[in-house]
């Protein structure tokens, strides 16, 4: 990934998707926002306790910076689940000004519909950004632990295929800040769903120990489900930014062990 200064705003894009007009995205970070301890500073979530007038203003400060409008943003109430949804017109903006509007329940969202961001929140869970090149279709993931397990980014590619009859070949992925392997440490009843989710799990989950815990690697275990799908793994920019080490540039749960904010990854297809 690549960090600009924009208007003054730190934004993260990823160096493939930054080739391609057709669309705009951005990684947003925890920095140059309005909210106090500990949503400091620019947490984008209505959902996490902070108070709703300065979070608008911070999704207003990141519209302006990024140059994509605050009644474009389409968000999800997100589950850590499986779902992907698709985003159609009559959807565009839900969640962009409240909680109570936004997409219930998915953690995925797919359009080939312009002038829609979509966007998923996080602190350390996994942002995804996918882009045909060809079909001109987006999407977003959200994956923490559950929605890995529940293998939502098969499931976003999956819909991309038999719904948009996109190839794997022409698939772009993004795969964004998230906790890393360094940090990620989960305990023996995560280790065994995982076991179960996937039959290659030695490659997910590191150094076990003997009183079962263990190191969750999210960023393979997610980029694998990818290339099981076909994607090429040239397609696939992995961030390998580990919020909780960085948890003074992005929200990192882990870190806070308390309330957190959560920052944005978003993506957007423009009018051609
Ligand atoms: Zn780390």
């Amino acid at each position: 990934m690549v960090e600009k200064n924009i208007n003054s705003l730190s934004l993260w894009f990823f160096q493939h998707l930054l080739q391609h007009r057709e669309i705009r995205h951005f990684v947003s970070t925890r920095n140059g926002g309005f909210s106090n301890p500990p949503y400091d500073s620019l947490n984008l979530a209505f959902h996490a306790g902070d108070n709703p007038e300065i979070v608008l203003k911070n999704r207003k400060r990141l519209a302006s910076a990024s140059g994509i409008p605050l009644d474009t943003f389409t968000i999800a109430q997100q589950i850590h689940g499986c779902n992907v949804k698709i985003v159609t017109k009559e959807l565009r903006g839900c969640g962009a000004f409240n909680y109570d509007t936004a997409i219930s329940a998915t953690d995925a969202m797919i359009t080939d519909t312009p002038d829609i961001c979509l966007l998923v929140l996080q602190a350390d869970c996994v942002p995804l950004l996918f882009f045909d090149v060809k079909k001109r279709v987006i999407g977003v993931a959200h994956a923490g632990w559950r929605g890995t397990v529940s293998l939502v980014a098969h499931n976003t590619v999956r819909v991309l295929q038999e719904k948009f009859h996109c190839s794997s070949q022409d698939i772009l992925v993004g795969i964004g800040p998230s906790i890393g392997p360094c940090c990620y440490e989960i305990g023996h009843e995560t280790i065994v769903q995982i076991k179960k989710a996937f039959h290659n799990e030695k490659d997910h989950v590191n150094s076990e120990t003997p009183d079962g815990k263990g190191y969750f690697n999210l960023w393979e275990a997610n980029r694998t489900q990818l290339v099981q799908m076909g994607i090429p793994e040239r397609n696939i920019e992995v961030a390998r930014i580990c919020t909780r080490c960085n948890h003074t540039v992005f929200f990192s749960y882990r870190n806070q062990h308390t309330e957190t904010g959560r920052f944005g990854a978003g993506v957007m297809l423009m009018y051609s």
